[in-house]
């Protein structure tokens, strides 16, 4: 390929709202022909909504969401920021966090008012020493099962309830893998999220290959499978446990509305956050690379 007709693709990508690290980037997006998208802040606007709140019996509902809102007020994530505005917004400012810690993936947690704090996953406080209450394992199940996603909160050694979250696919979603599809890439959906969740929002925009519940660990290995496949991998992700998967794809695309990480560890941004600009991207390289040679 000569170098001219790169940097005109380059330009061209600019105008697309594709940001190309460099003009080699090119050349892998054109042999790519599986897909791999994260969903939240991904397929997702990643903008969340506390949609329930369920304490422990014994528990005040108002702590429950004031603690857990301190305690994410410290992380950037789609859910801790849904979390955070919640509680600002019913219970006014919130009590400052120490030794906060977050893993990606899996949760945060930190001293707030002298309690040590857990959020996060379910299973992860579980295997810490926090089981779900028997009396919370039913709304637990139902929520999930609603696509939900199902944040618990602990301190002192217990889980003390689950705070539920919904977030709305992107208008564009469905429409960006039709194009991806008749662009002939196989779509996988890829998300530290739940199984009925993925499952959901999968169905909803025409996925049929889902992977839920994964680490960001569990991210980079399934790219890895993928690759191991034969497969040429794009990934699309926005998120801090996206990062080490964007850097191990063939090629990374970064939601520009994510964050520094993935943006950083990605060969593409799509600067506005629409995923049709992830198949406008495969189309810029196809058309700019037939026209050299
Ligand atoms: P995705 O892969 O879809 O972007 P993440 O890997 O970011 O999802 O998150 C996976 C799961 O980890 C979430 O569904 C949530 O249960 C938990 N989690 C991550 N960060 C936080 C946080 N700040 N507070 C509570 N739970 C979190
Ligand atoms: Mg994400």
């Amino acid at each position: 390929a000569t170098p001219t007709a790169l940097l005109v693709g380059t330009g061209r990508g600019a105008q697309l709202g594709i940001l190309i690290r460099g003009p080699e980037v090119l050349e892998n997006t054109r042999r790519v022909d599986t897909v791999v998208l994260d969903k939240t802040g991904t397929l997702t606007t990643g903008r969340m909504e506390l949609t329930e709140l369920l304490p422990a019996p014994g528990t005040d509902a108002t702590e429950l969401l004031r603690l857990a809102g301190a305690l994410e007020h410290a992380s950037e994530h789609p859910i801790a920021r849904a979390l955070a505005r919640a509680a600002e917004e019913r219970h006014g400012p919130l009590p400052p966090v120490s030794g906060f810690a977050s893993t990606s993936g899996l949760g945060v947690r930190g001293t707030v008012e002298g309690r040590q704090v857990a959020a996060g996953r379910p299973q992860l406080l579980a295997e810490a020493g926090m089981p779900v209450p028997e009396e919370l394992e039913r709304a637990l199940a139902d929520a999930e099962a609603r696509g939900r996603t199902v944040v618990a909160v602990g301190w002192d050694g217990a889980v003390r309830g689950l705070l539920t979250l919904a977030d709305a696919l992107r208008e564009t979603s469905a429409e960006a893998v039709r194009e991806l599809r008749a662009l002939g890439l196989t779509p996988v959906l890829l998300t530290g999220d739940n199984q009925a969740v993925a499952a959901e929002a999968a169905r909803a925009v025409g996925i049929d290959r889902v992977v839920a519940g994964v680490l960001p660990e569990g991210k980079v290995a399934e790219v890895e499978r993928l690759r191991a496949e034969g497969r040429t991998v794009a990934m699309v992700g926005d998120g801090v446990n996206d990062a080490a998967a964007l850097a191990t794809a063939d090629l990374g695309l970064a939601m520009g509305t994510g964050t520094d990480a993935a943006i950083e560890a990605g060969d593409l941004t799509l600067v506005r956050g629409d995923l049709r600009a992830a198949a406008d991207a495969i189309r810029l390289s196809r058309r700019t690379l037939a026209t050299i040679k």
